[in-house]
């Protein structure tokens, strides 16, 4: 989730806008247009890009891997022979 305020008001919008059985928008703004409106197309497209998961969205930082740090451990048996 990268902008919850606009989110928000997107989703109320497109609670607003949602179709009713006729496939017809009901707002008072659409009165009874062909669902999906424009108020419900851009609202579903602000989600989108609330979202971040549009095409334009961010891009999720590649994650890094540990550089492999060689741990040999020390041998003391150097030079330890019976006379
Ligand atoms: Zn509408």
């Amino acid at each position: 989730m990268t902008d919850t305020l606009l989110w928000r008001l997107a989703y109320d919008v497109a609670e607003a806008h949602q179709p009713d059985a006729t496939g017809r928008c009901q707002n008072l703004l659409c009165g009874g247009r062909q669902a999906p409106c424009d108020p419900l197309r851009n609202a579903e497209r602000a989600m989108r890009l609330a979202r971040g998961d549009a095409a334009t969205g961010a891009q999720a930082p590649a994650p890094r891997p540990r550089p492999a740090a060689p741990v040999r451990p020390e041998h003391p048996c150097s030079g330890r022979e019976a006379a």
